[in-house]
Formats: C-alpha cells, structure tokens, sequence
C-alpha cells in the first residue's frame, strides 16, 4: 500500500485521524519492506552453502574415482555446510515461533536459570564462567526461555573473546528491577553497531562472523524473547574491554511474593 491520505491545512479532527491513518500506513509500509528484506537475507544465506555443497558433489562426481584421494576433504565440507544450512534453518523456525508466540508466565527465581545454564555452557565453552551477585530474584517471566537467552549470550560471549578469558554472568536487584549482565572481554560491540545488532542477519563483520559459524539471527531470537518476557536488553561498554549484555525485568517481587 502506497498512497497517503491528503491531510488538510487547517487543524481539525479530520487532520488529526488524516494523521494517524498515515502513520498507520508508514508503519505497515515499513513492515512490508522489512518482511520481504528479511526472505531475501534468508534466502541468500541458505544459497552460499548450497552452492558449495553442489560444487563438492560435482567434484567428486567427476574427479572422485581417479583421484579418490580428494574425496574426505569434499565430504568433510558438506558436512560442515550442511551443519551450518541446519543450523540456519532451526534458527529461522526458533525465529518464526517467537515471533508468531507467547510464552506461559510465572514467578521464578533468575539466580537458578542462570545456574542451570552456565553449569551447561561450562560443559560447551573454553572459557571459565564465573557467576557472581545476589543468590535469588524472584521475577515475573518464561524460565525456559530466559535460559534460552542466556545461552545465546553466554555462546556469543565465548564466540568473541579469547579462551583464556573469563566470562562473568551477574545478577543485580533494586527494589523493582532484576538485572543480569553477561560480560565478556573480548572484542566488544562499536558505538555505531549497538543498536543493530539485535536486527535480524545483522552481522558487524560477516566473514569473520561466518567462518565463527554465526548465523546473525542469535540475537534477534533473543530479542524477540526478551519482548515476550517483558523484559528489555541492551548492550554497554564492559570494563575494562569487552561487552556486556544487560538483561532488565521490571517487575521483581519482594522477598519472592508476589507484588
Ligand atoms: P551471530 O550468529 O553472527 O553471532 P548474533 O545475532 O548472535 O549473530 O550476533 C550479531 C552480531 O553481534 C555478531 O555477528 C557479532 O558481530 C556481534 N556480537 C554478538 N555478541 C557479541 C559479543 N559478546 N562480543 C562482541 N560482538 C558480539
């Protein structure tokens, strides 16, 4: 839909719904070109890997049996990009799920989803993880799925810092707000890219992040579960170099009751 409604001169109750009919229309326009942005990103992400898949099956088909030598480099490829297309994939359904749901909510206690979850990444990453702060905060919100952000926050944190580098996840209340923060130190986050990393496909350095085997939808996951928490996130500056991804529910309840 194209065409805006002509708003008249003079101020007016037709000006003003004129105006909000527009801005209705702005925004459903917006949506539509972010839409097809969005199958056209997925579109050509699925097709690097396979090409690359059909260009190994071509080889082997036609060099394989004189030199069958080539063969477990080419299958070792395949499978590294058919990894990646099933990573992609599951991504996009995870993706198409947050977007189309909503989560079951009920108080639960934050210092034992980040437990659960960093005893599982101690088992996955490099790096040590240490769990510092408050030992209980009660929130309103989706265990499941907060564990699933803190995952894909905890993951990142190790894609983009050094091994030997610690990876800290601190739990922060005030009277009203619980605040986890996941820092890393490693590459850190620029100023000019903050805000869109959150941004489905977004990626600051593709190649880098491609051969890492990021997908660049990790984090716009979790911001779509962080919307269906009510909670919100960002990300700062950590000290003295790194990231930190800062995870805020608002409606803490005191002493674990409910409020
Ligand atoms: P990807 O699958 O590429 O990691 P994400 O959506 O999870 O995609 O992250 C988007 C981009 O944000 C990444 O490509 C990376 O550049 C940046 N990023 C995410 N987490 C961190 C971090 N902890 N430190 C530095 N950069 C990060």
């Amino acid at each position: 839909i194209k065409a805006a409604l002509p708003v008249p001169n003079q101020p007016s109750e037709v000006t003003e719904l004129a105006n909000s009919f527009n801005d209705l229309l702005a925004a459903i326009n917006e949506h539509a070109v972010q839409e097809r942005e969005f199958i056209s990103n997925a579109a050509h992400e699925l097709r690097t890997p396979i090409a690359a898949i059909r260009g190994h099956v071509r080889l082997i088909e036609r060099r394989g049996t004189e030199h069958p030598e080539i063969i477990p480099k080419s299958v070792q490829f395949i499978d590294e990009e058919s990894t990646r297309m099933q990573k992609l994939v599951n991504s996009l359904l995870t993706l198409s799920r947050a977007d189309r749901g909503t989560l079951t909510l009920a108080y639960f206690d934050l210092a034992e989803a980040i437990n659960e979850t960093v005893e599982e990444e101690r088992a996955v990453l490099q790096q040590p993880i240490q769990v510092v702060g408050e030992d209980a905060a009660i929130v309103f919100g989706n265990a499941e799925s907060v564990q699933q952000i803190l995952t894909a926050l905890i993951d990142n944190a190790g894609k983009y810092s050094p091994e030997d580098h610690p990876i800290t996840v601190a739990l922060g209340t005030t009277d009203r707000t619980a605040e986890i923060r996941v820092q890393d130190l490693g590459l850190g986050v620029a100023d000019a890219d903050k805000t869109h990393i959150f941004e489905r496909f977004y990626r600051v350095d593709s190649a880098r992040t491609r051969q890492i085997g990021g997908t660049g939808l990790g984090l716009a996951i979790v911001a779509q579960l962080v919307k269906l928490n009510h909670a919100t996130i960002k990300v700062v500056d950590n000290q003295p170099q790194g990231s930190q991804f800062v995870l805020t529910f608002r409606d803490k309840t005191a002493n674990g009751k409910s409020s």
